[in-house]
């Protein structure tokens, strides 16, 4: 690995320049008009009488991924010859630490495709599906959600009992998904159902299915610390999908589940760096302000202690996600099938950004006193967030499996 290896290239530097642009022109806006209406920010959304996401919130959201698909920013991840931005994996780092670091809580946030936007999986979806939903998808006009977990069965994926049965050359799906990220908003779900029970890693299949298809209904919210009113449960009862709406062939699921969950794992190196960085700023400038014993608390060793281990935590982890992107760009982290070396890198990437970050939004709460316990704070409600990363996309105990399986495979 050489520096020029993990500088930010041209490309993405211009991705950058372009969202600093599209913040401070297109989405400022758009957050002053939600703060004005009294329906509050991302860092505390209002929600609706059943606990989901507030409608006007939602539609803000949706705003700024409509105009970002405009503007050809909303999915830079995704392959060119689709349609998106063709970034590599350390351009999308960068990328996404900027827009993290840029957005703080704000809206900005929204517009990079997130868990609602298209992702490595749906990419192998039919000519007829690219058309219905992708396309949209890439434009940010519409929005997705994946359905893998399920209310028994999380972490241990092939034992799901949602099930998808042959009907002539039509698939009926049945079952239960829950903890179901944008659950009650999602246009077209990715659902992960099993086709051939007992074979294994070959015995799951993808679908994707219209929001507005007969038998498809949406559950009640799940209320979650993150209090966004985002999760929820998905009922299947006798869906019916024509085969255009497999993605990839029967028998793909497994593989396609982990490319979309292990694009949601490398997201957390360049989250975890924006956010970071943007808390150890805050943390800095507090210190600066706050008096103790008549002089402020950024001369306290205690407190310039707490700043210190801030710092560390977010460079060991940016340089842990730089340095295995490195080693994964040329490997593929989304290929099918996946080469052997990458999820033990995939795992180091979200397990060191998840367990530092945590402990970054724990200092930055401690450095505060009992403003960092103001509900509805950026650190009260980065600190929960934090908490919650450690769980979704294969918890940390998960992360340690794959790592050490990958470590004893190098033996
Ligand atoms: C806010 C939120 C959003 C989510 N969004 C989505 C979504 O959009 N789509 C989706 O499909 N899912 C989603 N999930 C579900 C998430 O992926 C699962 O919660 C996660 O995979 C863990 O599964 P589980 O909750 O069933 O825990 P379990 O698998 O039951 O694990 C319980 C405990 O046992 C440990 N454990 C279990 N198996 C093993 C093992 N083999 N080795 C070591 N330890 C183990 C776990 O680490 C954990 O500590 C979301 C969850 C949350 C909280």
């Amino acid at each position: 690995m050489t520096p020029t290896d993990i500088a930010i290239s041209p490309r993405a530097q211009s991705y950058i320049d372009r969202f600093t642009h599209f913040l401070a022109e297109q989405v400022r806006p758009i957050e002053e008009a939600l703060a004005r209406d009294g329906l509050g920010n991302l860092t505390n959304p209002r929600l609706d009488e059943a606990g989901r996401m507030h409608p006007a919130v939602w539609e803000a959201r949706r705003q700024v991924q409509r105009l970002s698909g405009a503007a050809g920013l909303y999915a830079p991840y995704a392959s060119a010859e689709l349609g998106g931005g063709g970034l590599g994996l350390i351009e999308m780092n960068h990328a996404t630490e900027a827009v993290y670091h840029q957005s703080g809580l704000g809206l900005g946030l929204a517009a990079l495709g997130w868990t609602e936007g298209p992702n490595p999986a749906i990419e192998h979806c039919s000519a007829e599906a690219r058309e219905q939903w992708l396309t949209p998808l890439l434009r940010g006009e519409i929005t997705a959600a994946f359905a893998n977990t399920e209310e028994s069965v999380g972490s241990d994926v092939l034992a799901m009992g949602t099930q998808a049965r042959r009907d002539g050359s039509d698939w009926i799906i049945s079952g239960t998904k829950a903890w179901i990220t944008n659950a009650h908003f999602a246009d077209v779900i990715q659902v992960v159902a099993v086709t051939e029970p007992g074979a294994g890693t070959r015995s799951l299949s993808m679908f994707l299915v219209d929001a507005n298809a007969p038998g498809f209904s949406r559950g009640k919210d799940i209320p979650t610390i993150l209090n966004d009113g985002l999760t929820g449960t998905l009922h299947f009862d006798d869906v019916r999908v024509p085969k255009e709406c497999i993605v990839g062939e029967i028998g793909d699921g497994f593989a396609l589940a982990m490319a979309w969950i292990n694009w949601r794992r490398l997201c957390r190196g360049g989250m975890c760096a924006g956010w970071g960085k943007w808390l150890l700023e805050r943390a800095r400038s507090f210190a600066g302000r706050r008096e103790s014993g008549g002089r402020p608390i950024a001369h306290l060793q205690a407190v310039q202690h707490m700043l210190a281990n801030m710092d560390m935590d977010v460079y060991q982890a940016r340089a842990t996600a730089l340095v295995a992107l490195t080693e994964l760009e040329p490997l593929g982290a989304y290929a099918m099938p996946l080469d052997h070396r990458a999820p033990r890198l995939i795992s180091l990437v979200k397990l060191v950004n998840d367990e530092a970050f945590f402990r970054v939004a724990d200092n930055a709460v401690q450095v505060r006193g009992a403003v960092g316990m103001l509900l509805g704070s950026p650190e009260e409600k980065l600190f929960r967030l934090a908490r919650n990363l450690r769980i979704p996309a294969g918890t940390t105990e998960i992360q340690r499996n794959a790592i050490a399986r990958g470590v004893l495979r190098q033996a």
